[in-house]
């Protein structure tokens, strides 16, 4: 009989209680590939699932940034073989339903029932078919396993870019310095905006002027957020984009606040249920406002994250600090979320 193998990984059992336990190692079917991971980093998402859960029913596997090596490949799996350096983003979407035939595939049906891996706290790692059609790619040689396992957050923060027009040399704010808030920085930067970043910690803003964040607005020390920000613009006039990336309403609230008329808000950060803001319905049709909501990312914006990466564009030395074994996952999530460290690494030994 052929021998069960077991790996460790990590169960969400409810808020605050998360276990590493044991379980057989995934086998791959048809057009499956598992991996073998190498490193894994803590998220954002893994904070708020730890603090309040998330959309699915405990238990649940965590994690869902991941890189590491080809350990089996299922039948009919052409372009990856055992033994190969790999990414896998945690998504594909359907390409069938109404929302993929609209080009609109983040909003795809069928994106987190069957082809969503989550579960990337782990020795090994199921990727479905989808994924390795769609969103898994071959590491290259000159590229670390951190920097690999950035594909995620890199990508949901280039679909906000992308969706947010701006001019090279309009004064862009990003509200919220957390690691993609912090790729937004970056990312803003890079495609010729002036930057604005505000946050309260001031290791972050550190990080944010170091990613090319021409000014910082530290929230903790000022009273009024939104006026500081509007006194980093000309005459006062507002940004001519404002980016959430906090998830909070009162953010939104001041994002939409500090746009200059005929501005642009993006409404990346996602809140929890219920939650309600008020919009002053003059300004909004005189100063022609537009709000925008964008939620994860779609496949182009994987395969961008990606060549971006390869160009170091984004380097894991600036977003990933300490490194932890699996059995130290709370710590590691705790430290990610007290802001002392952008993020951490979960490393795996043979
Ligand atoms: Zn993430
Ligand atoms: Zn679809």
């Amino acid at each position: 009989m052929e021998e069960v193998k077991k790996m460790k990984r990590v169960m969400f059992y409810g808020p605050k209680d998360i276990r590493v336990e044991e379980s057989e190692i995934p086998k791959a079917k048809a057009g499956e590939v598992i991996i073998k991971n190498k490193v894994t980093l803590t998220c954002g998402t893994d904070v708020k699932t730890y603090m309040r859960g998330y959309r699915y029913e405990p238990p649940f596997p965590m994690g869902h940034e991941a890189a590491g090596i080809v350990y089996e490949v299922g039948e009919g799996v052409t372009t990856f073989k055992v033994g190969d350096r790999v990414v896998a983003h945690n998504s594909a979407p359907c390409n069938k339903c109404y929302y993929c035939k609209k080009g609109q595939h983040s909003m795809c049906v069928d994106l987190f029932q069957n082809q969503f891996t989550n579960g990337a706290y782990a020795q090994y790692q199921k990727i479905p078919a989808r994924i390795v059609e769609q969103n898994m790619f071959h590491v290259p040689d000159n590229m670390n396993y951190k920097q690999a396992a950035l594909l995620e957050p890199l990508s949901c923060a280039i679909y906000g870019v992308d969706e947010t027009p701006f001019d090279i040399g309009d004064t862009v704010c990003i509200n919220g310095c957390g690691p993609i808030g912090l790729m937004f920085v970056r990312m803003c930067y890079l495609r010729g905006a002036r930057v604005i970043a505000c946050d309260l910690s001031e290791t972050r803003l550190e990080k944010a002027r170091i990613l090319g964040a021409a000014e910082t607005v530290n929230v903790s020390e000022t009273k009024d957020q939104v006026a500081d920000v509007r006194k980093l613009t000309e005459d006062g006039r507002g940004v001519d984009a404002a980016i959430e990336a906090a998830g909070l309403p009162e953010v939104w609230n001041m994002a939409l606040n500090m746009v200059r008329p005929g501005g642009f808000m993006l409404a990346f950060g996602g809140t929890k249920k219920d939650q309600t803001i008020a919009i002053d319905t003059y300004k909004m049709h005189y100063e022609q406002l537009t709000i925008k909501g964008v939620f994860h990312t779609t496949p182009k914006h994987v395969n961008a994250a990606f060549e971006m990466l390869k160009m170091n564009a984004i380097s894991e030395k600036d977003f990933v600090q300490n490194e932890y074994q699996i059995e130290d996952i709370e710590k590691a999530i705790l430290e990610h979320a007290s802001g002392k460290v952008i993020k951490n690494a979960i490393i795996y030994n043979d």
